[in-house]
């Protein structure tokens, strides 16, 4: 078994904190920008110190490879990204490719035989945090593999017109000319070049640390459902209209969130999750009843007959009245849950026994490139316990054991596959 080094892991987490420094322990580190290009060439410079060869595809993506011995073998990747939520951790994708370089990285150092040559890849916009959607370039790149449902979402020309959410004017297009990372479409992961497909990634959730498990072993990412429940009802005088006779749409949601909470609950799933994050009140002034009212609610299990069952609820919302209000269901998206490559999860756990990290099976509640690069490759991911289960926000943490033991463990998995 072959260990990756913890003091070039624990090096490279204090390098790569500072390209984005928010100054309270977290980053914020948009694509394409200055603090990413950082982050790019810090990459860069590692990886020509070990004697990578670096190639950029046509939406900023990069491969770092380094040879193996059979020049007819096709590469094995290991995958993540760079960029970050506003004021996120210091580990979120980032970790990842980190794990990524520390593997080429013990490769090279301590000489280990590999027959394929293989990628340390920085994917392009995984956040979509300044130029939604998130996953946008893994959504480009794998596009012609992708089901139509999902590939719509992820139209070159669309991609490149998505305005910054800050002016809502410069667009994604512009900033790839400007950051000169628009490589060559032809270096796109493919199968043709490409055959096994790794990502390490932290958990973004308690599981693993409340049941004292260091490494989780990633089947699936789970499927998902997100729709929008619209309420209408009539604008009056907030001092004037009597409260029995009015519609207020905000009441109505409010009631209807209820009652979704009660009768979901009572389903009795302990796995399922689901939440309203996003709100819109119309015409949300003090002095006015709201007529109109809408909220998300996005759901993720893994067996679509569970999603299946509070979708009814969902759309049973829409058979009642609400405080003297309509409702509508509409749906946004959905997406069925996407099993990892049964043989490289069976990699991953055989690597994290024989190396003796405490590990389990766990799912992905979020989304990642991985899932569509599991379209285009045999695909597999390698969870790192996360501190308190925290993500997207600056408290974000992974111990340099923890981060160290998933580099590891993807190493001597890398390894195994290698063999086929
Ligand atoms: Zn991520």
């Amino acid at each position: 078994m072959y260990k990756c080094s913890q003091e070039r892991m624990t090096d490279m987490i204090k390098t790569f904190s500072k390209f984005g420094d928010a100054g309270h322990g977290g980053i914020t580190r948009y694509s394409l920008s200055p603090a990413a290009i950082q982050a790019r060439e810090e990459y860069t410079r590692r990886m020509k110190a070990i004697g990578a060869e670096i190639e950029v595809d046509d939406v900023g993506d990069m491969y770092a490879t380094i040879p193996g011995s059979d020049p007819n073998a096709k590469r094995i990747v290991m995958a993540s990204h760079v960029d970050s939520v506003k004021n996120g951790g210091n580990y979120d994708g980032i970790l990842g490719v980190m794990s990524a370089m520390e593997v080429l990285t013990t490769i090279v150092k301590d000489k280990i035989p590999h027959k394929h040559p293989l990628t340390a890849m920085i994917w392009t916009n995984e956040e979509g945090s300044l130029y939604p959607p998130a996953m946008m370039c893994s959504g480009i790149v794998c596009y012609d593999y992708l089901p139509e449902e999902i590939r719509s979402g992820f139209k070159y020309e669309d991609m490149m017109a998505s305005k910054s959410i800050l002016d809502n004017k410069s667009t994604f297009g512009e900033a790839l000319e400007k950051s000169g990372y628009k490589g060559e479409k032809k270096y796109r992961l493919s199968p043709d070049r490409y055959q096994y497909y790794f990502e390490t990634h932290i958990e973004q959730g308690p599981i693993l640390e409340d049941n004292g498990k260091d490494i989780g072993v990633v089947d699936c990412v789970l499927g998902m459902f997100n729709y929008r429940l619209k309420f209408y009802g009539q604008t009056t005088h907030a001092g004037t209209f009597p409260m029995p006779k009015r519609k207020d749409a905000f009441l109505a949601a409010a009631e209807a969130l209820v009652y979704l909470h009660d009768e979901i609950d009572k389903l009795g799933y302990p796995e399922l999750v689901y939440t309203t994050g996003e709100v819109v009140c119309h015409p949300c002034v003090h002095t006015c009843v709201p007529d109109y009212f809408d909220f998300s609610f996005d759901c993720r299990h893994e067996d679509p007959k569970v999603l299946d069952k509070v979708l009814a609820i969902v759309k049973s919302c829409e058979n009642m009245k609400w405080a003297g209000c309509t409702c509508k269901v509409e749906k946004a998206w959905n997406r069925d849950t996407v099993y990892w490559d049964k043989k490289l999860v069976g990699y991953v756990k055989e690597a994290c026994e024989e190396l003796g990290v405490s590990h389990q099976y766990i799912h992905s509640g979020a989304g990642h490139d991985a899932q569509f690069a599991s379209y285009v490759l045999p695909s597999t991911m390698i969870f790192v316990q996360s501190k308190d289960g925290l993500s997207h926000c600056e408290p974000e943490y992974s111990s340099p054991e923890h981060c160290t033991e998933g580099a590891s463990v993807m190493l001597n998995a890398v390894l195994k596959a290698d063999k086929d």
